[in-house]
This record gives structure tokens, sequence and C-alpha cells, in this order.
């Protein structure tokens, strides 16, 4: 079958990326989702259909990503959207964070995304288009407590995406990023983990008074993959609610 677009969403089967490989498949774009837990990626692919294709793949194989997107290319002969949204958080006082967990963190967030974004830029630059689309976070905008890796890991993505946008854009490989504000998913629930306090004062600075749902964030990507955003480039989009101008 002749598909109008190919996309990978990394971390997709669940939360955020889940929503977003929802309405790319709604849409007819043929979506990979990748994680590492193969049965939540079997039960992702289920409820997405056929427009889907689980594939089980840790980000922190760096030597294994040539060979994962060789394999997709080889399958569709294109890859048309690359969104890069799986990771993880730590949450741990800076005195008390270990220089593995740090590494963890970045290796995850940051340096998977770099390998990963360079091997299928190599398969779009073929076809002399593409949209790769970065989920950063408001960590990239302002300092929250106890968050130091993933912080560190998002200002960098946030760094990486016009870095990546000069170099890429050229050769027709659009680059942007996504700052969601908080958004109710697994791992918000966890970083909030009791903390009452922490999530009634992400609400007080959120103008619009409550959280985002994964379908905001995945209307935006949609945008930014398809060619309404054919102009766009090393941008950021915040989906937010207004938290990162809020007092
Ligand atoms: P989830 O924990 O639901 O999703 C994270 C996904 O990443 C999971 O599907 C997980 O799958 C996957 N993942 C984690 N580590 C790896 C790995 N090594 N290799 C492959 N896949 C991996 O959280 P969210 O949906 O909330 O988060 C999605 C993205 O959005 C993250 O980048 C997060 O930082 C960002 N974000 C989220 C916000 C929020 O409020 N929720 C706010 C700002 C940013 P598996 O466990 O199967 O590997």
């Amino acid at each position: 079958m002749n598909y109008k677009k190919v996309a990978i969403v990394t971390g997709g089967g669940s939360g955020i990326g889940f929503a977003i490989a929802e309405k790319f498949t709604q849409e007819g774009i043929f979506t990979y989702v990748t994680g590492r837990n193969l049965e939540k990626l079997q039960v992702a692919a289920e409820r997405l259909g056929a427009n889907c294709r689980p594939f089980q793949f840790d980000m922190t194989w760096l030597d294994k990503i040539p060979d994962f997107v060789n394999q997709i290319a080889k399958e569709h002969g294109r890859i048309d959207v690359l969104v890069n949204n799986a990771g993880i958080n730590f949450k741990n006082g800076m005195l008390e964070l270990s220089d593995e967990d740090f590494q963890n963190v970045i290796l995850t967030n940051l340096t998977s995304v770099f390998s990963l974004s360079r091997e299928v830029a190599k398969v779009m630059v073929e076809n002399g288009c593409g949209s790769i689309i970065n989920i950063t976070s408001m960590t990239a905008f302002y300092g929250i407590p106890k968050v130091v890796a993933y912080t560190a890991s998002k200002a960098g993505l946030q760094g990486m995406t016009r870095a990546m946008a000069v170099d890429l854009s050229p050769l027709g490989i659009r680059v942007n990023s996504i700052a969601p504000g908080f958004i109710e998913t697994a791992m918000t629930s966890k970083a909030f983990n009791g903390d009452l306090r922490r999530k009634q004062k992400v609400l007080e600075r959120t103008p619009m008074g409550k959280m985002g749902t994964p379908k905001d964030i995945a209307n935006a990507a949609y945008f930014l993959a398809s060619d309404n955003a054919e102009f766009i480039t090393g941008e950021v989009i915040r989906v937010d609610g207004g938290n990162a101008i809020g007092f």
C-alpha cells in the first residue's frame, strides 16, 4: 500500500507519543512506534490499527541505530517524519544525583536523539524533504527543582533543534521542537507523586489553570509534520496553557 507519509514516533507506546501516533495514523500516515516494552507496544499497536507498526527498540542502543533506520527505510523507501519523543525523567536533588544517573538521562533524552536524527536525516536527504520534531519541556525555559539532569537534556535538545535546523534546512529537512507544559501522563503523575504543592504551583502559574492532554501535543506535532508548516524551521512551539509566560 502507498502511504502519503511514513513516520517514526519514539516512545509511541504511551502518553504523548501514543497520542501523536494516534493522530498520525488517523490521518493516514504510516507510523512506527518504538519503545523498550514490547507488550506495551503491542497493546498500543492494536489500538492504532493497520497504519501502525510496533518496533521494540531501546534508544540507548546507539550502535544499533543505523540498522534500525535502514530496516525501516528499506520497507518503505522513505521516512518523512521523525518525532523524538521518548524520554525519561529522574527526580533527585542536586547533591544526591549520581554521575551515572545524570549520564543515563542525557544518553536517553539527548545523545540518542542526535544519533537517530542523523541516521534518519540521511534517508530524508535522498528524498529532499522531511520533518524532525523534538519534544522538549518547560525546563528548557526556567528552573524546576530536583530535575537537573532532565533540564540539561531538554535545554540541550532545544539548542540542538536550532543547530540541526541550520544544518539540515538547506537540504529540505525542517527541524522544530514542541515544548509541552504540564500534560496528564504517567510521567507527570510520577513526578507529582504525592507532591501536591508541586502540582498546585504548576496550576497557579498556568494562566489557563489546568494541565494539558496528550492530544494537545499531538495536534501541534501533526501541524509541524504537515505541509501547512512548510516554511517553519528552527522554531519551538510551546503547548503549555501559558505556563512559560505565567507569573
Ligand atoms: P511516558 O513515560 O508515558 O512516555 C515516555 C515514553 O518513552 C514511553 O513510551 C517509554 O516507553 C519511552 N522510552 C523511555 N525510555 C526509552 C528508551 N530508552 N528507549 C525507547 N523508548 C523509551 O511520558 P510522557 O508521554 O509524559 O513523555 C513523552 C515525552 O514528553 C518525554 O520526552 C517527556 O520528557 C516529554 N514531556 C512530557 C511532559 C508531561 O507533562 N508529560 C512535559 C514536558 C515534556 P518504554 O517504557 O516502553 O521504553
